[in-house]
């Protein structure tokens, strides 16, 4: 899957527009639209250098390429892992219930139940995004309790090697988002249960205009802040977690679900059609 931020025009403006068909696009400009459909790879245009293939995030692109590989791989392995679990234990030890012979997990306001086969459903609609990083979350997490140091993902020990991409996919994602209309952003946040973020003294996020936390899962909160542009800045955006996030989520997988989260809030924003009940867009 291309990094879904990068537009036809984006791509244009790299290509050296001779339409010379080398990459098997009758122009340059068909080329782009399907880079953007996922359908070609930047690196099939014979013109294009490493430094202008990176600037367009070819490399998320290829690590992406690979998570998508192995993510089925995981999805499988971890829900054959489900029935093994002691669902009162893991529920002690990730922040859950057990309702009904299925484990309730909280996450962004709404409940997310698994059945003992790793099936998932929700009152909302499930998502494919959630699944594996629940699945995830139940038979690995150690249930660490929060240590209230809040850190960029990059910063957390073992996400170095995602820490490109996640700044790429995920926070330039979100920004964008929000760029459109901060407001409204973060009073739409409501819905999805946020805590405040408590005194902002002595920390990165203390100078940010807006910072709110939300619970993907509940020992692993996410805090989102954000710096207005101004007429000497760009606005900014950097996503903070929880120290024992690795521990009780795994780098991957806290990208997986950044990644699927910057996915939903695209879809729910896009046009202000902002469904109260879920995911879904008014007038889709
Ligand atoms: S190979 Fe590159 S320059 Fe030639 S048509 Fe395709 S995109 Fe354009």
């Amino acid at each position: 899957m291309p990094p879904t931020q990068r537009t036809a025009v984006d791509i244009l403006k790299i290509l050296d527009k001779s339409n010379c068909k080398k990459c098997g696009c009758p122009t340059c400009l068909a080329f782009a639209a399907l880079v953007v459909q996922g359908k070609k790879k930047l690196r099939e245009c014979p013109h294009l250098n490493e430094e202008a293939i990176e600037a367009l995030g070819g490399d998320v692109a290829k690590k992406e390429e690979k998570v998508e590989d192995r993510r089925d791989e995981l999805f499988d392995r971890l829900k054959a892992e489900i029935p093994q679990v002691d669902f009162e234990e893991a529920a002690q030890r990730i922040g859950a219930s057990v309702n009904d012979e299925r484990l309730a997990i909280p996450c962004l306001g709404k409940v997310f139940e698994l059945d003992r086969q790793g099936n998932l459903y929700s009152e909302c609609h499930v998502n494919a995004w959630v699944h594996l990083p629940l699945l995830n979350y139940t038979v690995r997490s150690t249930g660490r309790e929060l240590t209230g140091e809040w850190l960029p993902f990059g910063e957390l020990e073992q996400a170095k090697d995602w820490a490109r991409f996640f700044s790429w996919r995920c926070e330039r994602g979100m920004k964008q988002i929000i760029d459109e209309d901060p407001d409204f952003f973060f009073d739409a946040m409501s819905l999805f249960s946020p805590s405040p973020v408590g005194q902002k003294t002595g920390k990165a996020f203390s100078t940010s205009d807006h910072a709110i936390v939300v619970y993907p899962m509940p020992r692993v909160p996410l805090m989102i802040a954000y710096w207005c542009a101004d007429q000497e800045f760009e606005s900014k955006l950097t996503l903070f977690f929880d120290r024992s996030a690795e521990v009780n989520l795994g780098a991957e997988s806290i990208y997986l679900l950044t990644m699927g989260i910057v996915e939903m809030f695209t879809r729910i924003f896009s046009t202000h059609g902002l469904d109260l009940t879920g995911e879904t867009p008014r007038g889709t």
